[in-house]
């Protein structure tokens, strides 16, 4: 149910309140209408004695007059009536229903008034009702007057006031509890659940969904929060895979322009400044573990003979070559490096003077055997120049200059061989 099935229990209220305010009203409408009838009966009553008193005044007849105003109020003809009393026109009680008030004066503001009307007179008090008539027979020979007591009829009409009032009071606070129940029913309970949902959803909790609450307005408010989140959690989604791929894209440019910043681009080994870094790591390395290294310097024998003969393109065509024979013949943990021009450079950590001029033959060989198979290019050979760490020098720059020396000393031994610092005569 949703609002307007709300709003239909509405109306129930509204009629158990209807159904007070007529109890209210029609409470005091009776209480008029027994008032009006109890004068109006009292009024004929009174009229008939007035007749029968007229007559005895004029018969003189006091025991009868005494007689009828005895019967009136004894004879249990109305419960009500509690004093009568015929008075004469100077207020002296001519009989009354109590014997003592004879010839007393009954001066008040209702007998005058009563005395000085030719017609009947009443007037109400808090729970009286006072009537007077004249006694007529002929002329005028006195006034009757007397009090009737509305207690007993007001408290009957009070009483059913009252059984109005707790059953239309009843059936009110069965439909405000009615009413409240269903409230908290189909609308408090409702909501709360709709704010921890949609809460949840705030705080980022998008694969929470509402359950569901029918057809009603805030079943439909459920429903497009619950589309809402699962459009979010796609659009999430999106996004988180956009920004995964963005930063695969991104590491990967990284790697490469890493590459790119350590690498030569004409070789593809390592540049001059990497090598340094590396020759720099290594020494410090085996200074710290007292553990042997070497470093080789290849220089590619009358490198500019191609250059003139073949022109720049074929010379670098040797370099990539020369590059690509050298590391192949290194050790996987080597480091090559283009040191610039036609100068390559080898780390090779850990290596003694022997392993070294191993590989550093290996080296040389792989370019003399494996070069020289183009027709019309001039031979294509390497010089290479050894040092050791630490027979050949304790710091960088004095490997460095070492294996410069070693590689001289190869040139000038005519070229096309390894030659190793330690075997150069100083
Ligand atoms: P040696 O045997 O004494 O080393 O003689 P060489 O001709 O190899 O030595 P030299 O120093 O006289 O010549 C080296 C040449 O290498 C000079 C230079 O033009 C050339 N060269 C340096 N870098 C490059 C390059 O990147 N590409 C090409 N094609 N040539 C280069
Ligand atoms: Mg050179
Ligand atoms: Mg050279």
């Amino acid at each position: 149910m949703g609002v307007r099935g709300l709003l239909s229990t509405l109306v129930p209220g509204l009629l158990a309140l209807a159904l007070v305010l007529l109890a209210l009203v029609q409470a005091r409408q009776q209480r008029t209408e027994v008032m009006d009838s109890t004068r109006a009966r009292a009024v004929e009553v009174l009229q008939t004695v007035g007749l029968s008193a007229a007559v005895f005044l004029a018969q003189n007849d006091d025991a009868a007059l005494d007689n009828l105003v005895s019967q009136a109020t004894a004879n249990g003809h109305d419960a009500d009536l509690e004093v009568i009393s015929v008075v004469s026109g100077d207020l002296h009680v001519l009989a009354n229903s109590d014997p003592q008030r004879f010839n007393s004066v009954q001066d008040d503001a209702f007998t005058r008034a009563a005395v000085a009307s030719p017609t009947p007179t009443w007037a109400y008090g808090a729970n009286e009702l006072r009537v007077a008539v004249p006694a007529m027979a002929g002329v005028r020979w006195g006034t009757v007057t007397a009090t009737y007591s509305l207690e007993h009829m007001l408290a009957e009409v009070d009483a059913e006031r009252s059984r109005w009032l707790v059953a239309s009071g009843g059936v009110a606070v069965a439909v405000l509890l009615t009413l409240s129940g269903l409230l908290t029913t189909l609308v408090v309970r409702p909501l709360r659940v709709l704010q921890a949902g949609a809460r949840r959803m705030g705080q980022g909790e998008l694969a929470v969904r509402i359950p569901p609450m029918g057809r009603s307005e805030l079943g439909d408010l459920a429903g497009t929060l619950n589309q809402m989140a699962a459009a979010l959690a796609v659009e999430r989604q999106n996004l988180e895979s956009t920004v995964a791929e963005r930063t695969a894209e991104l590491r990967a440019a990284n790697e490469q322009l890493e590459r790119l910043a350590e690498r030569d681009g004409l070789t593809g080994l390592y540049n001059h400044r990497r090598f340094q870094q590396a020759l720099s790591q290594e020494v410090s390395r085996c200074s710290r573990t007292g553990a042997p290294m070497s470093l080789l310097m290849v220089d590619v024998d009358h490198f500019k003979r191609v250059n003139d003969l073949l022109g720049h393109p074929a010379g670098d065509e040797v370099l990539r070559g020369v590059a690509d024979r050298i590391a192949r013949a290194v050790r996987a943990i080597d480091l090559c490096a283009r040191y610039g021009g036609e100068e390559f450079a080898v780390v090779l950590p850990g290596a003694t003077l022997a392993e070294a001029s191993f590989v550093a033959e290996r080296v040389r060989a792989a370019v003399e055997t494996t070069m020289n198979d183009v027709p019309a290019r001039p031979p294509v050979t390497v010089s290479v120049g050894l040092a050791t760490w630490p027979g050949d020098g304790g710091s960088v720059a004095d490997v460095l200059a070492a294996a410069d020396r070693a590689l001289y000393a190869a040139k000038n031994a005519g070229r096309n061989r390894v030659c190793a610092a330690s075997g150069i005569s100083p």
